[in-house]
């Protein structure tokens, strides 16, 4: 039998998908990638997908796992030739059981995230990964890309949330690793290999996930600042005064204001007079009735005295805070109205980021004065996404610049001892930039991993290793 008819066979007609249907699948939600596939499969069960790649495995078939598809690198979309299986992991979206006592769950890998923060907050639990994107993207995309967001400052990337994973392999044997524990030194750590693996080592069909207590009290300020600096500063500050209780801090440009000001229904300037930067700052704790408003005012105060901080304003209640929010996660939809740019998404050392902004910005003043700088972000993790911004004919000329200011950035990035890759991953975007700035010694392992878990090169081909 051909694999198609061998794929219908194990997954029944409707859960494969053939010609037009397959075009939701076919392309990156920033359509800068459009491929063609095979066919879609949707399997429900962890032993479809087992009976699926052993199925292409044996045929030498390429296997493009599918999340949520709000990958920045392109990783999800198959190759123009027509000859890859995407594989849609949407319907194995379970939350399979939730142990409060222990502090965790585990979840199925097409579970969109926003419901497994639901599903952790139902049994008093926090699942404290959160993204613009939490709304559509899954689990095993978010352990697969190693995401990060806006809490990664207390909590970790997706790699710090992670006891156990269940994958199965290219060659359809299931990795059982769904452990519950903290504490089993038991060899070396299989299960990292898969963590931001972008879907080139195996499938991820679920995971034991670390849960926290819920949060009780949260205060949240947006900040004016003069510069950069001194948002390092205030950042070390607000750790050491609250007892490390900043659970985000976020860098804003005075043009993110601008910006979502006008495009964005319902963002407003918060603080009279323009200001150069912002912060937005949270501190949070799962103490009911924590003081930590008063706290917040307190420091700003001793920080405005001081002349770090030159104003603030303070959420009053849960409608001011999704306010100020509402201004930092939706500065790329506002972007997206003034038409094409560049992204890169940077990380140095957090002490090392004031001197980034301010090189990286004279660098770009100096070599594309035409263009507009909106660089924004994770400041409390060193991570910056530093942006051009075009408009019209500007925007065009921008992006025949990219592999220019691409190199100049990312050179910046490594001078500093930080990554052209934060938190997006490699995909098919990046390929080439790993190769550059990756040790010898490290892409070779990389490639003796692939070898040894996927000899026939059936999973992801093309992403995160050339050739592979
Ligand atoms: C508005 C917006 C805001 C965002 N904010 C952030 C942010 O703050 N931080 C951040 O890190 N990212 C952010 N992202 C990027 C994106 O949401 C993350 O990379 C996310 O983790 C991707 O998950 P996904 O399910 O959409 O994966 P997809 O895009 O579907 O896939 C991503 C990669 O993982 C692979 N993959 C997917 N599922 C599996 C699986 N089960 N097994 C093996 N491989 C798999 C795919 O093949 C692909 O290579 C944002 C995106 C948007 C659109």
């Amino acid at each position: 039998m051909d694999l198609l008819g061998t794929l219908r066979g194990i997954l029944g007609g409707g859960d494969l998908l053939a010609g037009e249907a397959c075009a939701p699948f076919e392309s990156d939600h920033r359509r800068l990638y459009r491929g063609r596939a095979l066919a879609v499969a949707q399997p429900r069960s962890v032993e479809q997908v087992a009976r699926i790649l052993a199925a292409c495995n044996e045929a030498r078939v390429g296997v493009v796992p599918h999340g949520g598809n709000t990958g920045y690198c392109g990783g999800a979309t198959p190759d123009e030739t027509g000859t890859q299986l995407v594989l849609s992991l949407a319907r194995l979206n379970r939350v399979r059981s939730i142990d409060p006592g222990n502090y965790s769950l585990i979840a199925e890998a097409g579970c969109v995230l926003a419901e497994v923060q639901r599903a952790a907050a139902s049994a008093g639990r926090h699942f404290p990964l959160s993204l613009g994107s939490e709304g559509s993207c899954q689990i095993g995309g978010n352990l697969s890309t190693n995401a990060g967001g806006v809490h990664v400052l207390r909590y970790g990337m997706m790699r710090d949330l992670v006891l156990g994973l269940e994958v199965v392999l290219a060659d359809g044997r299931v990795l059982p690793g769904l452990t519950a524990l903290r504490k089993d030194n038991t060899g070396y750590d299989i299960r990292a290999l898969f963590l931001g693996a972008e879907g080139t080592l195996g499938v991820i069909t679920a995971a034991s996930l670390k849960l926290f207590p819920e949060i009780r009290s949260t205060a949240t300020a947006l900040v004016a600042l003069a510069e950069p600096r001194a948002a390092v500063t205030l950042l070390a500050q607000l750790r050491d005064a609250s007892g490390d209780a900043v659970s985000s801090f976020e860098l804003i440009p005075r043009i993110g204001i601008e910006l979502t000001s006008a495009h964005i229904p319902g963002v407003r300037d918060p603080l009279g007079a323009p200001h150069a930067w912002y912060a937005l700052c949270e501190l949070s704790s799962s103490r009911p009735g924590e003081p930590l408003e008063a706290l917040l005012a307190e420091t700003l105060g001793a920080a405005h005295a001081s002349g770090l901080v030159q104003d603030a304003v303070l959420a009053r209640n849960e409608r001011e805070r999704t306010a100020l929010w509402k201004i930092r996660e939706t500065i790329p939809e506002a972007q997206r109205h003034e038409g094409p740019g560049l992204k890169h998404d940077i990380s140095v050392p957090v002490s090392a980021l004031p001197q980034f902004v301010e090189r990286g910005a004279a660098w770009v003043a100096a070599h594309v004065p035409g263009a507009r700088l909106i660089a924004y972000g994770h400041v409390g993790d060193g991570n910056l996404h530093f942006n051009l911004q075009g408009r019209g004919a500007e925007g065009a000329a921008l992006l025949e610049r990219s592999e220019e200011v691409r190199r100049a950035l990312h050179d910046l990035a490594a001078a500093l001892g930080g990554s052209f890759s934060a938190e997006h991953g490699i995909g098919r975007l990046k390929v080439a930039e790993l190769e550059r700035y990756a040790p010898a010694t490290e892409l070779a392992l990389m490639h003796a991993v692939k070898r040894a878990l996927d000899p026939n090169g059936i999973m992801n081909p093309g992403k995160v290793l050339r050739g592979a």
